[in-house]
């Protein structure tokens, strides 16, 4: 299994690096982040021992377990943590205390939930705005066009930091379909950023196994990964 791993990893990074060479971009600035969900915490171990660091939940019982076993038990890989699922305001607390980052931020009442319950001898939650870019009533995920004004209140909050946008697109084969909501995301992002005029203001969270070419061409500065790296998800 971790020969697997191993070989899974080598291919997504080369798809990166390949991504991002054909976008006339840097490698560099784009990061892989694991997404774990579904999996156990052995699978992070065999990732963490060949030099990933940052992995992604998204369901918040799963996900600080997750978290606390491998602090507890490997003191040794010094991993960070996204929050990116779905998070209701019952749950805030147990992310403001066990993640370094959120991205699923898309009101601000959880916003200042977190800040709120984020403890003081840890960094400030590193948080990211999800957009709803395709704009579909039932997803979750801020109206493209209210984005700004969210923005302008969460990095107000003592406790966080707003570093960014995230976006789940529906799922597209096309590539020029892929690109082209990409791109919109891409639009929302340099608006934001050029208003608040932040250099930390620097994460663009989008492309997942299927969408790492698309998204990388559009401007993302971080893709999120599950079944490329670990393979298929159970159904839970
Ligand atoms: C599950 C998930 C991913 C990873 O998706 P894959 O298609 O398995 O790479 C990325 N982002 C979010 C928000 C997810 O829920």
């Amino acid at each position: 299994m971790t020969d697997l791993i191993k070989s899974n990893l080598a291919n997504v990074k080369q798809i990166i690096e390949e991504s991002a060479r054909s976008a006339g971009r840097h490698p560099a600035d784009i990061k892989l982040l694991a997404v774990s969900k579904n999996f156990l915490a052995q699978i992070v171990l065999d990732l963490a021992q060949y030099g990933q660091q940052e992995f992604a939940e998204n369901y918040v019982q799963e996900g600080v377990e997750k978290v606390q076993y491998i602090k507890k038990n490997h003191p040794e890989f010094d991993l960070i943590w996204h929050f990116i699922g779905p998070l209701q305001s019952n749950k805030t607390r147990l992310v403001a205390e066990h993640f370094d980052w959120v991205q699923s931020i898309d009101r601000i009442k959880i916003a200042q939930r977190l800040s709120e319950q984020r403890p003081a001898h840890l960094a400030p939650l590193q948080v990211c705005l999800q957009v709803n870019i395709d704009a579909g009533p039932t997803k979750s995920g801020v109206n493209p066009a209210l984005a700004l004004e969210l923005a302008d209140e969460v990095r107000k909050l003592p406790n966080l930091e707003l570093r960014g946008i995230m976006t789940i697109p529906d799922p597209q084969t096309d590539w020029d379909k892929q690109v082209l909501i990409h791109s919109r995301a891409k639009v929302i992002f340099d608006q934001i950023r050029n208003t608040i005029a932040s250099v930390r203001f620097d994460t663009l969270s989008m492309g997942m196994s299927s969408d790492i070419n698309a998204a990388i061409y559009a401007g993302s500065t971080m893709v999120r990964v599950g079944t490329a790296l670990f393979g298929e998800r159970r159904k839970t």
